[in-house]
């Protein structure tokens, strides 16, 4: 039986991060056994739950339930493996099996009955299926990394890749800071082993996800870490280079406008990484950003788009946005419409404030009221549309790569260019041609008509599997 050193075993690794789960927020625990595959294994299920906003217990009281990921290689294997279920069923009562054991399903449910589900080794679908119905979601804007339509089942193709825990801000809106505590970077070779493994498993496209994904490594003093036949700096601009030699697409969501993203950007240009940064803006108005206390509040930030921009003319921007923030004043709310004139951002999300439980933001004065909210809304979302459609319709007659998501019944492919992140983005759509193509797949497409979020085109060659 191999079992992994326990600061490798994400059930015991997991409990060094402070972490304090917000009331009501639904909570998995984790006991991972067996080798370095199903480590990686639990590592994404466990990086896909936080994402969809579940809380990770270190332990079987704290927790929903509990996911086993056993491993089936020897008998004294098996016999821990088994072992393990039955103390997640004492303690826990809920349990979900995966795994290599999972391959021998009535071995288990022979011994344990009780068990809620049992699956396969890498079936990471059905394990998240089997949580969804064990313990629902309870999406959360504010706090959670991914849209409430980001609870849909991972395809194997793209993987989200946690870089880091926690955030060292204290934006008023955002209790991220409390429930996860500071700023707690993974070193890069980590990463860079568990990327890696993931490219080797057939993942296209890596989904760099963190609180602040540029502070990355500030914790650590941008510790260099062995890795392969060099060193490697646990700095985000050295661990985006070292990402992108991986043969996969790389993707960088939660960048902060800090300085130094400017590093990122010829990587960009060089097409290592995919010219692509999603970067939380949340206001454009000095005042409601102080108000708000967000880092980076007097950056002057249509200067650095700008400046991208220049380095990277094919660079994607998206963004996120609050309306009705405490305070926000009419002439702050024009200030943003124009700002986003400017800025002409491609993708933008936005959302009406509300209160967090436990938020600073609460007791600010002047809270907007709902109507007032909701106009803002309306016209911010108006001029990101005619934005989004203009850029959209700039693409028509232009050729570029698409990655495949999914192909139904009726041979319609839906695919997204580089510019567009999985869950939150646009899609591309093939509707004829499609035979011989897979999921997962890069083709190149010439595109043939633009829609107000979407494209549609027509495959030229195909590139890759
Ligand atoms: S930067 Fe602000 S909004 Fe983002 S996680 Fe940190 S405190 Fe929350």
């Amino acid at each position: 039986m191999s079992s992994n050193p326990p600061d490798l075993r994400p059930d015991l690794a997991r409990a060094r991060v402070t972490e304090t789960n917000r009331p009501g927020q639904p909570t998995i625990g984790m006991v991972s056994l067996g080798c370095p595959k199903a480590l990686v294994d639990s590592e994404r299920i466990l990086t896909r739950l936080r994402a969809e906003g579940y809380g990770i217990s270190p332990d079987y009281s704290g927790a929903d339930a509990v996911i086993v990921n056993t491993c089936g290689f020897l008998d004294s294997a098996k016999a821990e493996s088994l072992e393990a279920i039955g103390e997640a069923l004492n303690e826990n009562g809920k349990v979900i099996v995966t795994g290599c054991l999972g391959a021998e399903p009535d071995y288990i449910t022979g011994a344990h009955p009780k068990v809620l589900a049992v699956t396969g080794p890498h079936q990471y679908e059905q394990v998240l299926d089997a949580v969804h119905s064990a313990v629902p979601p309870d999406p959360n804007p504010f706090v959670d990394l991914l849209p409430a339509s980001g609870v849909s089942l991972t395809p194997r193709h793209f993987s989200y890749l946690k870089i880091s825990e926690g955030c060292n801000h204290a934006c008023k809106f955002c209790i991220i800071p409390d429930m996860r505590g500071k700023l707690a970077s993974r070193p890069a070779h980590a990463i860079l082993r568990e990327a890696e493994k993931l490219v080797e498993n057939g993942v296209k496209e890596l989904l760099v996800i963190s609180q602040d994904t540029s502070a990355y490594g500030l914790d650590r003093k941008y510790s260099t870490h062995p890795w392969k036949d060099r060193e490697v700096r646990s700095h985000i601009t050295d661990l985006s280079r070292e990402l992108g030699q991986l043969g996969a697409w790389v993707r960088l969501h939660y960048v902060y406008p800090y300085p130094h993203v400017r590093d990122l950007i010829p990587l960009m240009a060089e097409g290592l990484i995919l010219p692509y940064l999603d970067i939380p803006f949340q206001h454009s108005h000095p005042d409601t950003l102080k108000r708000m206390a967000r880092p980076a509040a007097g950056a002057k930030t249509l200067d650095e788009i700008a400046k991208w921009r220049e380095t990277c003319p094919d660079i994607t921007l998206r963004s996120t946005f609050i309306v009705g923030y405490p305070g926000e004043t009419e002439a702050e709310f024009k200030h943003l419409l124009d700002w986003m004139d400017e800025a002409q951002l491609d993708r933008v999300g936005c959302f009406q404030y509300e209160n967090v439980d436990g938020a600073r933001s609460n007791a600010l004065p002047d809270h907007v009221p709902e109507e007032v909210k909701q106009d803002r809304w309306d016209r911010f979302m108006e001029k990101a549309q005619a934005i989004s459609e203009a850029k959209l319709a700039a693409k028509v007659g232009k050729v570029m790569d698409v990655i495949v998501d999914d192909i139904d019944e009726d041979g319609i492919a839906t695919c997204r260019t580089k510019a567009d992140a999985p869950e939150i983005d646009g899609n591309l759509f093939i509707d004829e041609g499609t035979e011989g193509l897979s999921v997962g797949e890069i083709v190149s497409v010439e595109v043939d008509e633009a829609g107000e979020y979407d494209l549609w085109g027509e495959i030229r060659t195909q590139l890759r599997r």
